[in-house]
């Protein structure tokens, strides 16, 4: 089994460093044709920039990547000033400023440093797509299977399945656990903000792409399907660690087919033929950018579908949310149905044991996610409002600038870099607890109209406090469990681990009626912070 698994890590590594290495590989052969394929996709009108474009790239064949998107940056200042410039002008006609204005690039210029690259690349990768998905993916995945499956199968009671967990260095925040926060930050500051060097991921994925949607793979294309892959790998793990419990077999299997089905397989179908792609599962304001004009003219403009998606969505937000969670409590979506749920409960299991139980954490949590939650229905607001009336801004708040605000802060630093990044050192749960709009909303309902409870039988409590140390949410299970009260907790996602781990069987998930869901004790416990108060207070 050692053998075994030494070979899966060195194949892991080899696959990894082939992947990483993929973004800094590649040579690049400008082809006159390559500049007017990437204005045509951007909706580029200015001739500056063609022209441009080609006067400075043609003539340096081979040119390294970082070359490229410097030449992309400046050749996009040195148009959009020239037409600004020109728009200017006191003695043009109104029109002239207006064709002036259109030709202003708005088209992010790494982006079209991607596309360059992607269309430009010569030698080895583009020529064998195939041979680098083997020698990255499918070591990686091979090698991953060969590490994780034999320690998971080890763990022959149930009891077992979480020892060492402190004495290992990739759980135990040790460097093997640092080394992997700074990969995975890495890999989304690229995603997000230096999207060219993902050039050669999507052309790995190209012969995948085009089966699936009938074109070549964005950078968003890799991303999905790296999501779907960690997440099956993962979900074995997990089907073998938690064998012993049919509740957790349940719900990894559904995250699973909800990621693999709803979030990436039909919307890439949809595009395909030619439909609105959309994930039918993402609820708003998890989903944030619904309301966005863009988003809204495109599905009013696609016919009886699109105004089906668009019904849905408002549907999906306003009744099924609320009403599923007022009979099964927010775990039917964040532990069952939910894409990011889904990642924390797979690649996220091995760090669920350093969610923060303090006191601070939990108040920064209130504050911070129902923050998050206020900006999302704010920005909905001023969304809605410039849709409606054309105005720009509301409140003196430009729209734009309000959803870009969102966008950069919310939707990819701290849902993506800090959400994901930072599973192996504050848990798995740091955008679900801290960040997650939608789970703030559920949990509003989840507290105070809701049939689902987490039940302890005190009276068979030892205080080992496992359920704690697993609480991904950061909730001190043990100190209800203690006192044999229900856990009624807006923050609870119903995961079940607790229960998974509790030697005793103290604790059940549960639905039922409302009255006496909430049933706070009256014992006073060594540990409580308010007996001193209390005692002070002669109460
Ligand atoms: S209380 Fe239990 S079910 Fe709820 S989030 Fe924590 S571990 Fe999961
Ligand atoms: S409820 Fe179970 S896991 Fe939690 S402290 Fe009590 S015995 Fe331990």
């Amino acid at each position: 089994m050692k053998t075994l698994q030494k070979i899966g890590l060195l194949l892991f590594v080899v696959g990894l460093t082939q992947f990483t290495a993929l973004t800094l590989m590649g040579e690049f052969e400008m082809k006159s044709q390559h500049f007017e394929q990437v204005a045509e996709k951007h909706g580029i009108r200015s001739s500056v920039f063609i022209q441009k474009s080609k006067e400075v790239f043609y003539r340096n064949s081979y040119l390294q990547l970082s070359d490229l998107t410097k030449g992309i940056e400046n050749l996009v200042q040195l148009s959009n000033d020239h037409y600004r410039a020109a728009a200017r002008e006191p003695n043009l006609s109104k029109e002239a400023k207006r064709a002036a204005y259109q030709k202003i690039i708005y088209a992010n210029p790494k982006e079209l440093t991607l596309d360059l690259a992607r269309l430009s690349s010569v030698g080895w990768v583009k020529e064998h797509p195939n041979l680098f998905w083997w020698l990255s993916f499918g070591l990686g995945i091979i090698g991953a299977l060969f590490f994780i499956l034999p320690a998971a199968w080890n763990t022959v009671s149930a009891a077992e399945k979480n020892n060492k967990i402190y004495q290992t260095s990739a759980t135990a925040r040790g460097w093997v656990a640092w080394l992997v926060f700074a990969y995975l930050v890495g890999f989304y500051l690229l995603l997000y903000f230096a999207p060219q060097y993902s050039h050669h991921w999507t052309l790995i994925l190209d012969p995948i792409s085009e089966a699936l949607n009938g074109g070549p793979a964005s950078r968003w294309f890799v991303y999905g399907f790296m999501y779907c892959v960690v997440m099956l790998v993962m979900a074995l793990r997990m089907y073998i660690k938690y064998r012993h419990n049919a509740y957790q077999l349940l719900r990894t299997s559904s995250v699973l087919f909800f990621q693999i089905v709803f979030a990436f397989l039909i919307p890439e179908i949809m595009t395909r033929l030619q439909l609105p792609a959309t994930d039918f599962k993402n609820a708003f304001p998890l989903d944030y950018d619904f309301f966005f004009s863009w988003n809204l003219k495109n599905l009013i403009s696609s016919g009886g579908l699109g105004l089906f998606i668009l019904v849905w969505g408002i549907v999906l937000t306003l009744v099924v949310v609320p009403v599923m969670v007022y009979f099964f409590g927010k775990r039917w979506y964040c532990s069952w149905v939910c894409g990011c749920g889904g990642l924390a409960e797979t690649l996220g299991d091995p760090y669920r044991q350093h969610s923060s139980k303090s006191l601070f954490s939990w108040r920064v949590e209130r504050w911070l996610v129902h923050g998050v939650l206020l900006f999302a229905l704010v920005m909905t607001a001023a969304t809605l409002y410039s849709y409606f009336t054309g105005a720009s801004s509301l409140w003196g708040l430009k729209t734009q600038s309000i959803q870009n605000t969102y966008s950069f802060l919310i939707g990819a630093v701290f849902a993506g870099v800090i959400g994901t990044g930072f599973y192996p050192i504050f848990g798995n749960r740091v955008w679900c607890r801290f960040g997650c709009p939608l789970a703030a909303y559920l949990g509003f309902v989840q507290r105070f109209k809701s049939r689902f409870r987490i039940t302890t039988n005190g009276g068979q409590c030892i205080s080992c406090g496992n359920c704690s140390t697993y609480c991904e949410m950061g909730i001190d299970v043990r100190a209800y469990a203690q006192k044999g009260e229900n856990i009624v907790r807006s923050s609870c996602v119903g995961c079940g681990i607790c229960a998974d781990v509790c030697p005793r069987g103290v604790l059940k998930l549960e639905q039922g009626p409302e009255k006496g869901r909430i049933n706070p004790t009256e014992i006073l416990l060594g540990n409580d912070v308010s007996l001193l108060n209390l005692l002070n207070q002669k109460k």
